[in-house]
């Protein structure tokens, strides 16, 4: 039953990942003038794509996400007020690539004809999910969704939230472009501070709980040895935990990341085997004091893990 349902829930998302995007929808008619100073009702999935809705948008966009940053995003349960929040929307921005598998449903049922989805991964190159590569039927099988934790990435990302804008409020284009100019601008100055503080380490290697660090363990050169778990919500084998413990002594691997959203309880038992350090990451902005911005989330994840893994 699970699996036939995973099947068709596959075909569905590849098919809206294809023909589906809010880009290549038809034009929805700019808002009329009467409503233009109203800001715009834009709903985020997660609390990432909020923070880049508002760099873009500032007071011209009244946005809110669904996710709070506290759940981890591949287990959200909906809430029966999120179709009445996707019913009074002008614009829902996602990530795709299957992440929020709950959200196609959600989008159909609230039957919104206003709304415009922007799915920000569309031109991303996507990283192949090793734990899921070569099966086509999981809902992530299309590549691994945590693209948002390169910065390079959300630039694009932000580019496609820019156009969606534009598309439904032309007269403020100008605004627009200028704060997505700037926040890029700001992205780059963020990612040149931390390559410096990155210079001086050495070993780099670690583990990390959930496959979400692929992306950012690329662009700040970060080496991943193994996950713990292959999947949010399933446990790993004691075979696949033995075989991580003989790795993180063999390799001298001193750091394994865990995440708030996630059971502390198996990171904390590989450390206790090993003597290696568990590091607390958040990939999602808030779920950390001093992770509210996307910006100071990339900051705050990359300045533990130097401080964890500095001579
Ligand atoms: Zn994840």
């Amino acid at each position: 039953m699970m699996v036939h349902e995973k099947t068709t829930l596959g075909i569905l998302l590849l098919t809206m990942g294809l023909f589906g995007s809010g880009l290549s929808a038809p034009p929805i008619p700019a808002i009329d003038s009467a409503a233009a100073d109203e800001p715009i009702k834009v709903l985020a999935t997660l609390p990432v794509l909020k923070d880049l809705v508002q760099e873009v948008g500032r007071d011209r966009v009244a946005v809110t996400s669904l996710l709070s940053g506290l759940e981890s995003e591949h287990t959200y349960t909906p809430k029966p007020t999120d179709i009445l929040a996707i019913q009074d929307a002008r614009m829902l921005v996602r990530i795709g690539l299957g992440l929020e598998v709950w959200v196609d449903a959600l989008i159909k049922n609230a039957d919104n004809p206003r709304l415009l989805v922007i799915t920000t991964s569309i031109g991303v190159p996507v990283l192949k999910n090793q734990d899921i590569a070569g099966r086509p039927d999981h809902p992530l099988g299309m590549g691994d969704p945590h693209i948002w934790l390169d910065p390079e990435n959300a630039k694009l990302m932000v580019r496609h939230i820019t156009e969606g804008l534009i598309k439904i409020d032309p007269t403020h284009k100008k605004a627009y472009l200028r704060n997505q100019a700037q926040y890029i601008q700001d992205l780059d100055q963020t990612q040149q501070r931390l390559m410096v503080k990155l210079k001086p380490l050495q070993n780099k290697k670690i583990i990390t709980h959930h496959a979400a660090w692929s992306y950012f363990a690329r662009r700040f050169g970060f080496v991943i040895r193994g996950s713990i778990a292959s999947q949010v919500g399933t446990e790993p084998s004691a075979k696949h935990l033995s075989d991580l413990i003989q790795m993180i002594k063999t390799d001298k691997i001193r750091v394994i990341v865990s995440e708030p959203q996630l059971n502390p309880k198996l990171p904390q038992i590989l450390a206790q085997e090993t003597g290696a350090r568990v590091v607390i990451l958040t990939p999602i902005p808030g779920a950390l004091p001093g992770t509210e911005t996307y910006r100071s989330m990339i900051e705050y994840d990359v300045d533990q893990l130097v401080n964890a893994l500095k001579d």
